[in-house]
């Protein structure tokens, strides 16, 4: 047995115990061939073991590795885990050393990498998160963002330690709207302040008597078309594409992503989804699929899209039996990359370019720009970007200054 397999004590009977060994060893070589360090494998590796000894004390069914035992294990067991040698006890680790494993097992894995709070907030929140999907029926978007908010809150609220609902009093409320209000757009806001009080009702639901506390998440007041969306000048966006580094997989791959974003406004989710099925090569299109809230959408590839796309492909992308276009260049190698890996991708450009921007959404906001200064009709512009309501697009009108003083009358009085 390798260095960095754990050894399995003796508390399993030993006719289970040969099946979770070879188990284990199997998941220490699909983890080496996925690039992970000695330290990592080890860790890991721990980790699995611990799950599997738990898996195998509580009685489940062989090999019973799916997401909703994975999730048991981490949000039921661990909070109140008293295994002799368990090894590490570090949340995050934990999750995802078990992700590694559904993912070798051919199995869907927990939701995508977000910060965790204490296992007692991670408990709550899940249980949240139940109820939004079951008892709402929200999409896995929204949940995203309820989800995000009722965390953040706890930890404003208990920190690392376990939650006591007791503390939630309006002021507390008042306060943490407030503090979030300061960094976030108005529509933010109003998404906050509607996570917080369905968080409530939940809460309500649950026994905790939140009435009173409803009506003290405060309102937001948003108007339609108020703000005008950033985009980047053509200057800025020259510095944005030298800031790549073309020579290496990684940035290659970097540049590909960006260069879906600038030209064709695709979203996070839609590059991190792109699969090779998608592109069409002969025609120069790409077809990107619907879904429940998006209608399928048709673009053209524009030559640079497309060079960049190949180049990653041909010189940049590991070789792996996948048809996600993108994928990790570090461990786990090959492993699809997320909206996260485009997020963090364009971060890391803005701050080499010496730009001040973060987010992606700029992107978005340049090509609907370049587009409506352009003389493209609005229908057009809200099919390229996916917009469902035109109305949506109607924003772009407003940063349209060059051609409003082209129709703009000469001041009485004055010499043209
Ligand atoms: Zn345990």
């Amino acid at each position: 047995m390798s260095k960095h397999v754990p050894s399995w004590d003796s508390v399993n009977t030993p006719s289970n115990v040969d099946e979770q060994v070879a188990l284990v060893q199997e998941f220490h070589s699909y983890l080496v061939r996925r690039g992970y360090a000695d330290r990592t494998l080890y860790l890991y590796c721990s980790v699995a073991t611990h799950f599997l000894r738990w898996q195998h004390e509580a009685g489940s069914a062989r090999h019973c590795i799916d997401a909703p035992s994975v999730s048991r294990f981490l949000f039921e067991h661990v909070p109140a885990c008293c295994c002799p040698h368990s090894g590490s006890m570090d949340f995050k680790s934990m999750r995802a050393a078990l992700n590694q494993l559904l993912l070798m097992r051919g199995e869907n894995r927990l939701r995508p990498s977000i910060p965790l709070a204490s296992p007692s907030i991670e408990t709550t929140v899940t249980r949240f998160d139940s109820y939004l999907e079951q008892v709402c029926g929200l999409t896995a978007a929204t949940r995203w963002y309820h989800r995000r908010y009722a965390r953040a809150f706890l930890l404003e609220l208990c920190g690392g330690t376990p939650v006591d609902l007791s503390r939630i009093t309006a002021d507390a409320l008042l306060q943490f709207v407030n503090d979030q209000a300061r960094r976030l757009l108005p529509a933010s806001v109003g998404v906050l302040a509607y996570s917080l009080r369905t968080f409530l009702r939940f809460l309500q639901l649950q026994g905790h008597d939140s009435t009173n506390l409803i009506p003290a998440v405060p309102r937001s007041a948003t108007w339609s078309l108020a703000s005008l969306p950033p985009s980047l000048s053509a200057a800025e966006l020259k510095r944005f594409w030298h800031a790549f580094d073309r020579h290496t997989p990684a940035g290659r791959r970097d540049y590909a992503m960006a260069r879906c974003l600038a030209d064709l406004g695709l979203r996070c989710q839609e590059i991190a989804n792109l699969s090779l099925d998608d592109i069409d090569w002969r025609s120069a299109t790409i077809c990107l699929p619907g879904n429940k809230s998006r209608r399928e959408r048709q673009l053209p590839l524009p030559q640079l899209t497309g060079g960049a796309l190949a180049d990653y492909l041909r010189h940049g992308r590991p070789v792996i039996p996948t048809r996600t276009v993108f994928v990790l260049h570090r461990a786990p190698v090959g492993q699809a990359a997320t909206n996260t890996t485009v997020r963090g991708a364009i971060r890391r450009a803005f701050v080499r370019a010496g730009l001040p921007w973060s987010g992606t959404h700029i992107l978005r906001h340049t090509v609907a720009a370049r587009m409506v200064q352009g003389g493209v009709p609005l229908k057009e512009v809200a099919d390229v970007l996916g917009h469902r309501n035109i109305d949506t697009t109607l924003i772009y009108t407003k940063v349209n200054l060059p051609h409003l003083a082209h129709v703009a009358l000469p001041w009485p009085g004055r010499q043209p």
